[in-house]
């Protein structure tokens, strides 16, 4: 039974870039152990997350993450079974902001921001869809 899930948070204030590696060397420590692949996105404060694998172990590592003090309003976007991963991959990729075209941003949303919080689980779904098509996700593995 594998699930997919992507969720949206605001990093508190002392989340640099520092910090980031930190989540993303966890991560990838931690996925493969659990069978969770995704991708994780960081801009402008505001992190989006996409995770895959088995329904109790995804469950789990989102009520981990969920609690984590490194961010707030942690809001569920997406959550639905699925037949196959779309982002095997990766134990946690990393979106590549410097390779993004803030053309795919306006074609989702009013200005060329990363916002979950302003548009559907839908449309933040179909945009990491296209970052990993268009191949700006780093961090193999
Ligand atoms: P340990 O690393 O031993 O940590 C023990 C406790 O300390 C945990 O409660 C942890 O939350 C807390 N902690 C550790 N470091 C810090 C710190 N620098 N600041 C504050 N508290 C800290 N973990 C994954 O395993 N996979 C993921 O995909 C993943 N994605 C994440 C995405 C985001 C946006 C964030 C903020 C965190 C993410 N984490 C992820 C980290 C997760 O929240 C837990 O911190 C981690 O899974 C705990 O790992 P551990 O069980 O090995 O405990």
């Amino acid at each position: 039974m594998l699930v997919r899930l992507m969720y949206a948070s605001r990093a508190v204030p002392a989340v640099d870039q520092e910090e980031l590696v930190a989540i993303l060397r966890k991560s990838k420590a931690n996925n493969p152990k659990a069978g969770v692949t995704g991708v994780l996105c960081f801009s402008e404060g505001i992190f989006m997350q996409v995770l895959e694998g088995g329904r109790t172990a995804v469950n789990q590592l989102y009520n981990r993450i969920a609690a984590d003090a490194r961010h707030s309003d942690v809001v569920l976007l997406h959550y639905e079974e699925i037949a196959e991963r779309r982002f095997a991959g990766w134990s946690m990729g990393q979106v590549n902001m410097a390779r993004l075209n803030p053309a795919l941003l306006l074609k989702y949303s009013e200005c060329a921001r990363l916002d979950p919080f302003a548009v559907s689980g839908k449309v933040s779904m179909a945009l990491f869809d296209e970052l990993v098509a268009t191949a700006a996700v780093m961090g193999q593995g």
